[in-house]
């Protein structure tokens, strides 16, 4: 259960630093490949490998995703920005300081909506700066390994405002920014390779304080669930320390999912040990208005605006809504298939229950569904029209889901569709009351609820497939006899 830290007259201060790896095809300073799984060390440069001389040439397709993710947060893009160099000495960063921005990012103060436990919510987005990523090392034993692949990744750090007062808050806006990310096709969101990190910044106070705790950040969280959990740890652990009369100290620590708790890695410098300064090798990033007008008129419908089309003009509920357009895909298959039907509503029942289930379990993406969204709207028209009942209908959903194929020839070659054959279901209601003569002899001396029981056997005689108006007319008409 979620710790309510209100209990104690406590409540959580919440911020996110979020990493996106931007998915451009080569690095932010160099020519060199991004690929993901080349051989060690295969994808790196004289720029990228920190060599003295070495100049860095900016990606100017890398400042077109940071443009465009900053309009879709409805930040303020700067006309100019620098890149700065942030002093530190890891192994994995040859040399010795990091690319990055600092006062004057390209992103400025925007903000994100999301909805969250059923209501729409607002959060600060402080900033988002470009950067690049640093090396790897591994460790064997008594000697360790470098490697560069990575080193000059394009990365946008997008940086909330400590806005955040829960646990399932904080998962809800990194899921939102997740969504935006993926919608706009800059940034894969894959938590668990790493393309996508969450930093979390947790403090507590006494309710009705406005000065902030001291912060704890919690490091590279690779899920959202984990970053719910680690969060309401975390808020439980500071609570506890503040009432026990000890000071929470200013530090960095992990998540270890298997113990549920976090722990300390090290004690946090304070931002002014970086020593940044303007790296003299680049120059300012300057970004012209009309440039930025297009970036603006081609950003897609976002998932909230989806969201909220979907319920203003196709009346669906707020509840699908939100869970159609988590992803573009699934919304782009959603709308096909609505169209395909012209019964949303129907069209969205089928896609969260058995288009979902089939792909979580075949572990297969929505965009090769072997059911294309025509199919199953075509299908839908098909159970409105009454050619086949909806029971029916999941039987030629799972045939078209194993053999691809189109619904009225499954209809057609297993003999599915609906009997609606007056004589035949007749038939049917004949041998059924012929069967069945002591609930005949109820029903007719008033046992009137025996109707349904008529109604199933007919159903079940005909396997599912007569006609239900036609039993219950033709019932009706013979029981009266
Ligand atoms: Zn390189």
């Amino acid at each position: 259960m979620a710790y309510e830290a209100e209990n104690e007259g406590f409540e959580a201060v919440i911020g996110l630093e979020i990493h996106a790896q931007l998915l451009t095809r080569s690095k932010i300073f160099c020519r060199d490949s991004t690929h993901f799984g080349a051989g060690d060390n295969e994808n790196i440069c004289p720029v990228c490998a920190g060599l003295p001389g070495a100049l860095p040439v900016l990606n100017e397709r890398v400042v077109e995703y940071a443009v465009k993710t900053g309009l879709a947060l409805n930040c303020e893009i700067r006309r100019q920005s620098f890149f700065a160099r942030k002093q530190y000495f890891y192994p994995d960063l040859p040399k010795g300081y990091q690319i990055s921005q600092h006062d004057l990012p390209i992103c400025g103060p925007g903000y994100v909506e999301f909805v969250s436990g059923g209501a729409k919510r607002r959060v600060s987005v402080t900033r988002a700066h470009l950067e690049e990523d640093a090396g790897k090392s591994t460790h064997h034993g008594d000697y360790s390994l470098i490697n560069l692949n990575r080193s000059g990744i394009p990365l946008l750090e997008i940086v909330s405002g400590p806005d955040m007062r829960t646990a399932a808050e904080a998962a809800d806006y990194a899921r939102a920014i997740r969504g935006i990310l993926r919608y706009l096709d800059v940034c894969d969101g894959n938590l668990e390779e790493g393309s996508l990190r969450c930093d979390v910044n947790v403090s507590v106070r006494h309710c009705g304080e406005s000065a902030l705790g001291t912060k704890v950040e919690i490091k590279n969280i690779n899920s959202f669930r984990f970053i719910e959990k680690a969060i309401e740890y975390e808020i439980h652990r500071q609570t506890d320390c503040v009432l026990n009369g000890e000071r929470v100290a200013q530090e960095t620590r992990l998540y270890d999912p298997d113990k549920n708790r976090t722990f300390t890695m090290r004690a946090k410098e304070d931002a002014h040990d970086y020593r940044y300064f303007p790296d003299p090798d680049l120059l300012p990033v300057t970004v012209e208005k009309d440039w930025v007008e297009e970036i603006r008129s081609s950003l897609p419908e976002l998932p909230l605006a989806r969201a909220a089309r979907f319920v203003a003009e196709l009346q669906l509920p707020e509840y699908d809504a939100t869970i159609l357009t988590q992803e573009r895909a699934l919304a782009d298959y959603f709308e096909r298939a609505q169209e395909a039907c012209g019964n949303p509503k129907a069209a969205s029942n089928w896609i969260m229950t058995e288009v979902m289930r089939n792909l979580n379990e075949s572990g297969t993406s929505i965009a090769r569904a072997p059911v294309t969204a025509e199919r199953l709207g075509k299908m839908i028209a098909l159970i409105d029209k009454g050619v086949i009942s909806g029971k029916i209908a999941k039987t030629v959903f799972s045939a078209m889901w194993a053999d691809r194929g189109d619904p009225e020839s499954i209809i057609a070659e297993k003999g599915l569709a609906q009997v609606t054959d007056a004589a035949a279901v007749g038939r049917i209601v004949d041998d059924v009351l012929a069967a069945n003569p002591s609930q005949l002899e109820s029903y007719r001396s008033g046992k009137d609820k025996l109707f349904g029981f008529f109604v199933g056997q007919v159903m079940k005689l005909s396997k599912g497939q007569a006609n239900p108006e036609l039993v219950n007319e033709l019932l009706r008409k013979k029981l009266r006899e």
